[in-house]
């Protein structure tokens, strides 16, 4: 596996709130590999969960704050919300493939088999889905189904090995690496009202804005075998990854989006200017991460 010229990267912020440190850091890294290679960088709004991102000033600010830090994007802005007609195709075929599976497990009833089992988990850990609904009685789903029991679409991961055995991908910085499906989870990819999730629309969006270069936080390395197995299944192309490092505050704890003193708006009020800024990133990067304003 190669770059594959022209590189295109993107940058996929999703707007729930003020744009963060750690953003400005995936955009620039977006912005400068695609740079380097001659390449393109596009920009794409991840606005599907429409709760989180309802308050349309998050996605003025965000605009507003990468005009002022001079990042550009290459193209038009692709936004998530207005694509659900794609992912509920993408959603069709997994269903055709015979590799979804309604879910009727609530978060509460998650929480309690996992505390049964083994512990709840720690903060930053998340709740790994057993395979409870995997194998219930085909009569017991049409019941429920029937019955207008919520539920959420998950995909059968041990069922996708089988379609696809192991395929591999590659990371820049940490080599060549097997995707083992049925080591992943059976993630959510769609519920009642959204016939889509963040790992089924990142990789229809990946293929479709040409992304042959994704840049991003290795807060989502644990979900990328699972994004290449998707791949795999869809008939989409793999890109290269290249996940960067997480920035960390003085005492090396990671950086809380939350917390104000981390956004680009409160930098600017502080009367940082766009290039202290940058170059307090350049500096943390240097610094294994370690951002100090
Ligand atoms: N939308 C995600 C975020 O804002 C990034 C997803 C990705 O880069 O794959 O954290
Ligand atoms: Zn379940």
């Amino acid at each position: 596996m190669s770059l594959h010229y022209p590189v295109v990267t993107r940058f996929a912020p999703t707007p729930s709130g003020e744009l963060h440190v750690g953003h400005v850091l995936a955009a620039w890294r977006a912005r400068h590999m695609a740079d380097v290679h001659g390449g393109r960088c596009v920009l794409r709004i991840e606005d599907i969960d429409t709760e989180r991102t309802r308050d349309p000033r998050w996605l003025a600010g965000i605009y507003e704050d990468l005009e002022w830090l001079g990042i550009q994007f290459d193209g038009e802005v692709m936004v998530q919300s207005h694509r659900m007609g794609v992912y509920a195709e993408a959603l069709e075929k997994l269903r055709e493939l015979g590799l979804l599976y309604p879910c009727f497990c609530s978060r509460a009833e998650i929480r309690a088999e996992w505390e049964s089992m083994t512990r709840a988990p720690h903060a930053g850990e998340y709740m790994r889905y057993s395979g409870h609904c995997r194998d219930l009685p085909a009569e017991c789903v049409s019941e429920l189904l029937e019955k207008g029991v919520p539920h959420a679409w998950r995909i059968n991961m041990r069922r996708v090995e089988d379609l696809i055995g192991c395929p591999l991908w590659e990371d820049l910085r940490l080599g060549v690496r097997r995707c083992v499906p049925s080591a992943c989870e059976d993630a959510v990819l769609a519920r009642k009202d959204t016939p889509t999730s963040y790992h089924l629309a990142v990789v229809v969006d990946d293929s479709a804005q040409q992304v042959n270069l994704v840049t991003r936080g290795a807060d989502l390395l644990e979900f990328t075998p699972l994004h290449r197995a998707l791949q795999a299944v869809l008939g989409l192309p793999t890109p290269l990854y290249a996940h960067h490092l997480l920035l960390r505050d003085a005492s090396g704890r990671r950086l809380a989006k939350r917390d104000r003193a981390c956004s680009v708006r409160f930098c600017r009020e502080q009367g940082m200017s766009p290039q202290q800024l940058l170059a307090s990133l350049q500096r943390a990067v240097e610094h294994g991460g370690v951002w100090t304003a």
